[in-house]
């Protein structure tokens, strides 16, 4: 680990740069995106190394699911950055029509991104685009525990960004606790709802806004309309990426006990087609980040009837493909996130039943629904909180850049990707610019003592959301007044040299 500097030292650097406006405009911006992208599209082999080295990710994962993620991210973002930045024109009412009223987007100012292990690099700099974008100053705080992919990352980003603006800050538990005595502009943290609330506790000391990307159980809903085949491959998939240690893996299954055979006889055939006969030995399947954890999933599989899988490797950190039957919901498996490749099916009647499961829990970061039965769809999409959903299929909505990604509940707060993170990371500074000549005093003369009931009726007409008129109208309008002042002249003029 590389020595960081002095928080207080780093933060008030940070704020140097901010306060000279360095960052705010759109080309230093661009800049810095292509930069970014640059950084990325330079050094796939050492990152996809050291992606291997901290989780024995195989390489085509890293490629799809880090690096090319975060490019399509960056292209997406320079494509729009310039519409997004403009200011916003509201629709106002007719006591405004004089005035300019517009939305001005402001950056925080200093950021602090702080990035979990699962996807180091992603959920590291995802984030970071949008803060980039939105034209903020920012501490980047890697993961400890992927240690290859920070030391990379700390390296990599002095080397092509402004280090005026941009710093990587690196470290654990004490070294964050040091940076959050900070007052940041806004902190933005992906980890465990645990720590979560810590980063929020700090983060209230100084009134910092947060976003908080956090975990949870996600469930899965199965039913015998659905495709059991295919179902099985996208949900053991989705399971097994990055063996379980994604944040929107689903976590179990809630389907009728008639299907279960039939699910489980299919995900062993999907997994066969997968990762081959042994798992262990397919390049693509990968491992547990640490011993503490690999002792973790071992624990929660004991006491379970296992139809699949199993098997427990400690010194290759190693956990088969597992599925459990007829889980007890009040089993400790079903109590935390499983972050692991290990999928517990519990029997539930129908979907109103797994409505009822859902809500008796904590609200989840991502919901899978596999049914062609449209009227129990509905029914679970309008009944049950979850911060997204994919119906027949898992995780890819994350692959949306046009749907906001984030937690609700206890699996967070606030959302991000494409345009959601641009928003997230600026502040919408609202503006009246008043018009200072004679009629827009007399517009608003019925403010001023004394009152009467005259002035309220007045000011109401005035205000009155109803009757309000685009800007683009006012000049129509004005022609319009001027017509019809126009017509009664002429006419006042026709009846006087008829009355002569
Ligand atoms: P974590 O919360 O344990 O740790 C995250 C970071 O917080 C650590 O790297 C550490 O630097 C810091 N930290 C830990 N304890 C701290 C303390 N006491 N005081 C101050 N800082 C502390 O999370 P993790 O293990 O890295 O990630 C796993 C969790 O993250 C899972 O629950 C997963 O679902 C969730 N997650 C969520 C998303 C999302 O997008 N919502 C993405 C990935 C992971």
């Amino acid at each position: 680990m590389s020595k960081n500097k002095n928080p207080t030292e780093l933060v008030s650097e940070l704020r140097n740069a901010f306060n000279s406006g360095k960052t705010k405009p759109i080309g230093y911006r661009i800049k810095q995106l292509n930069a970014l992208k640059r950084l990325l599209e330079e050094n796939k082999d050492e990152i996809t190394q050291a992606l291997a080295d901290d989780l024995h990710k195989c390489k085509i994962e890293s490629l799809l699911m880090e690096v090319n993620f975060l490019i399509c991210e960056i292209e997406y973002v320079l494509m729009h950055i310039r519409e997004w930045s403009k200011p916003e024109k509201p629709p106002t009412t007719i006591a405004n029509i004089l005035d300019s009223v517009y939305i001005l987007h402001e950056p925080f100012g200093v950021v602090l991104v702080m990035g979990a292990w699962n996807y180091p690099l992603l959920l590291t700099l995802s984030p970071v685009i949008g803060a980039i974008a939105a034209g903020n100053c920012v501490v980047i705080k890697p993961s400890e525990l992927s240690p290859a992919t920070s030391k990379f990352i700390e390296k990599s980003i002095s080397k092509y960004l402004d280090a005026d603006s941009f710093q990587v800050y690196e470290g654990g538990i004490p070294e964050t606790t040091e940076l959050l005595k900070e007052k940041f502009d806004y902190i933005f943290y992906t980890g465990s709802t645990t720590v979560g609330k810590i980063i929020q506790a700090a983060a209230a000391k100084h009134l910092t806004p947060t976003t908080l990307e956090l975990g949870g159980k996600s469930p899965v809903y199965l039913d015998s309309t659905a495709d059991i085949e295919v179902s099985a491959k996208r949900i053991i998939w989705g399971k097994c990426v990055n063996a379980g240690q994604t944040c929107i893996a689903p976590d179990y299954l809630l389907c009728p006990k008639s299907l279960q055979d039939k699910f489980v006889t299919a995900c062993k055939k999907a997994l066969k087609e997968l990762f081959g006969e042994d798992p262990k030995s397919s390049p693509d399947y990968g491992r547990i980040l640490n011993e503490r954890h690999v002792q973790r999933l071992s624990t929660l599989i004991e006491g379970n009837v296992v139809a699949h899988g199993g098997e427990v490797d400690f010194a290759d950190k190693y956990i088969a493909p597992t599925i459990l039957i007829n889980v007890d919901p009040s089993s400790p498996i079903m109590q935390e996130e499983i972050f692991g490749p290990i999928l517990p099916i519990i029997s539930i009647e129908d979907a109103y039943d797994a409505i009822k499961f859902i809500n008796s829990r904590e609200k989840p970061l991502a919901l899978y629904i596999f049914s062609n039965r449209k009227r129990d769809i509905e029914q679970i999409l309008l009944n049950t909180p979850a911060g997204g959903v994919t119906v027949n299929d898992t995780i890819m909505h994350l692959t949306v850049h046009s749907l906001p990604f984030g937690g609700v509940g206890n699996s967070g707060m606030g959302h991000y990707h494409g345009k959601y993170s641009y928003d997230t990371f600026t502040h919408k500074k609202g503006v009246l610019h008043k018009n200072l000549g004679l009629i827009g005093e007399t517009l608003s003369c019925p403010r001023y003592p004394p009152y009467t009931q005259a002035n309220l009726t007045y000011l109401r007409i005035l205000l009155a959301p109803g009757l309000s008129l685009p800007k683009k109208y006012l000049t129509h309008l004005m022609c319009f007044g001027l017509g019809v002042a126009f017509f009664y002249i002429v006419k006042f003029i026709q009846s006087s040299l008829i009355e002569q």
